[in-house]
């Protein structure tokens, strides 16, 4: 057999077993070991001895979000509310009068002075039209120009209007409030859409990601279009989606279809009646290896830095804030029980321990009227995880989908939300791998930084930024990491298969390190060498 590619001198960490060599063929795995260095091929690619990992896989990220957001005034950076006006400033001075004004990443509980204000946005910018987006994207803040285009008599349910002492706005909008901004920005151009994808997608191969899930498309607080599917098939005819794509399908998309009579014949408890979805049925798993939907996106509550999360006990500080449910709860049960009859995936935000519970209480009864063996439906974040809800999401073969990276750049604000009492009970993760779940990573990026190495890093130490450890015994090892962010994430989206760990049979995609990822000393100073997408070297570091 003569192959296309041949790479060798490095040490592969397969997944399984460690490796000298792999041999590609029309973009798949054809053999490992000596067996592969021993074969014929048109190309052989020495790696200088660095170390291969099968390719990132990030679980929940939001990839158009970000990719867009890169024109943004970025404001992670900032410490100050006077920084966020400065910033805010700058661009309003090279921006024609009237036109928008958009700021992303700001964190309250980083800001000396808190949420910018409208009127201080006034003043940074008297002229334009200005929104800037909690870095949570659960929270907004606009000016003053933006608030009176907006009709306050009518905030969606789910959401709120934040308004100081005298009762006056203070800019703020809250969860579903901000979807009273949709008539003035949405639907975004989908050449927009496209350019994003491809910025971020060029981004994430440099840092050894293959392939993702993105958390939400088509509508709800995340989407950036109905016609957002449109945008990730222009990207791929065009070559700009980069890397491998499974898409979460914003939940108030999905609607009954007109499939005839719906007889009181049962369909076969595997084979899913196809009554609730996307036109022409489609579901969970349609699509190929480039390019898939995943599963159906649901938003039960809100942000825990943000302080809207649905909790049992108030946030600490705040005795009368218990935070809020997106929608309804008898709502997310009727849409998860219609979901799951019709053989969707189903990945549910819940951050806050009540949430957890009511999106528990939901799953559970969804699979006790149909049982489906292979369900895979998930809880996305699962921040708040009490005990006795631990031992029923592992009984029922939930999914925890938590970020490792959080705990580091947004850990200090989630512990003062929570006070000492709940921390034991934030992002979890070695407790889930011992209660026998499969663990993925993600990043939920632009939330956070998303390079999965340094994600590996924090999932390790677990240390937030003002250095306490956030959780000592939910500590991973480096390798259970790395098993995380690989085959945790590709089973996590039905993938495994054909993703996660490299096997004969697999696509070759695969990330070139420095160093071994799995060895902690190295975790500070590794980089990504070179990425292979389909067998093919798709970045390499100059
Ligand atoms: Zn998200």
């Amino acid at each position: 057999m003569r192959v296309d590619t041949v790479y060798e001198n490095a040490r592969f960490l397969t997944g399984t077993k460690e490796s000298v060599a792999l041999a590609a063929l029309n973009g798949r795995i054809v053999a490992l070991g000596h067996d592969a260095a021993a074969l014929s091929a048109k190309r052989r690619v020495d790696l200088g001895g660095s170390v291969v990992v099968p390719g990132f896989h990030d679980a929940h990220n939001h990839m158009a979000w970000f990719g867009m957001a890169l024109d943004d005034v970025a404001l992670s950076e900032c410490r100050g509310v006077d920084e966020v006006y400065d910033a805010v400033a700058r661009r309003a001075a090279e921006t024609p009068p009237g036109g928008w004004i958009i700021g992303s990443g700001y964190d309250q509980n980083k800001l000396v002075g808190g949420h910018p204000t409208r009127q201080g946005l006034d003043r940074a910018a008297p002229g334009h039209l200005v929104r800037l987006k909690h870095t949570s994207g659960h929270m907004t803040v606009v000016n003053s120009a933006v608030l009176e285009r907006l009709d306050l008599r009518n905030v969606p349910v789910g959401g709120d209007v934040v308004r100081d002492e005298d009762g006056s706005p203070t800019g703020l909008l809250r969860e579903q409030a901000q979807l009273m901004l949709r008539p003035l920005t949405y639907p975004t151009p989908v050449e927009r859409v496209v350019r994003g994808l491809d910025r971020a997608s060029e981004r994430y191969l440099a840092e050894g990601i293959t392939s993702v899930q993105e958390a939400g498309i088509g509508g709800g607080l995340v989407g950036e279009t109905p016609a957002e599917l449109a945008a990730y098939q222009l990207a791929r005819e065009r070559g700009v989606l980069r890397v491998r794509s499974t898409v979460m399908v914003a939940a108030s998309v999905l609607h009954d279809l007109d499939a005839g009579a719906r007889s009181e014949a049962r369909f076969p408890a595997e084979e899913p009646s196809a009554l609730y979805g996307l036109d022409l049925g489609m579901r969970t798993g349609f699509g190929d290896e480039w390019l898939r939907i995943g599963a159906m996106k649901l938003f039960a509550d809100g942000s825990l830095i943000g302080r809207t999360c649905a909790m049992h006990e108030p946030f600490e500080g705040e005795p009368d804030n218990v935070g809020y449910f997106q929608v309804p709860e008898d709502e997310i049960a009727r849409t998860i029980a219609a979901a799951h009859k019709a053989g969707w995936q189903i990945a549910t935000h819940a951050i806050g321990d009540r949430a957890i519970t009511v999106v528990l209480d939901a799953y559970e009864a969804a699979l006790k009227a149909d049982p489906r063996r292979d369900h895979r439906h998930r809880i996305e974040h699962c921040a708040v995880l009490r005990p006795e809800e631990l031992k029923r999401l592992a009984s029922l073969g939930l999914i925890a989908s938590p970020q490792g990276r959080f705990v580091n750049e947004i850990g200090d604000g989630m512990r003062a939300a929570l006070g000492p009492g709940r921390e034991p009970w934030c992002y979890r993760l070695k407790s889930l791998l011992d209660a026998g779940c499969v663990l993925p990573a993600s990043s939920d990026r632009p939330v956070v930084e998303g390079a999965p190495l340094l994600a590996l890093a924090d999932m390790v130490r677990r240390k937030t930024a003002s250095g306490v450890v956030l959780g000592p015994d939910e500590r991973l090892t480096p390798a259970e990491a790395l098993r995380a962010y690989t085959y945790g994430s590709a089973y996590a989206a039905f993938a495994e298969k054909d993703l996660g760990t490299l096997e004969i049979g697999k696509l070759a995609d695969f990330a070139v390190l420095s160093a071994d990822p799995t060895d902690e000393s190295t975790l500070d100073s590794i980089h990504v060498v070179a990425t292979a997408v389909g067998g093919d070297i798709v970045y390499e570091r100059s």
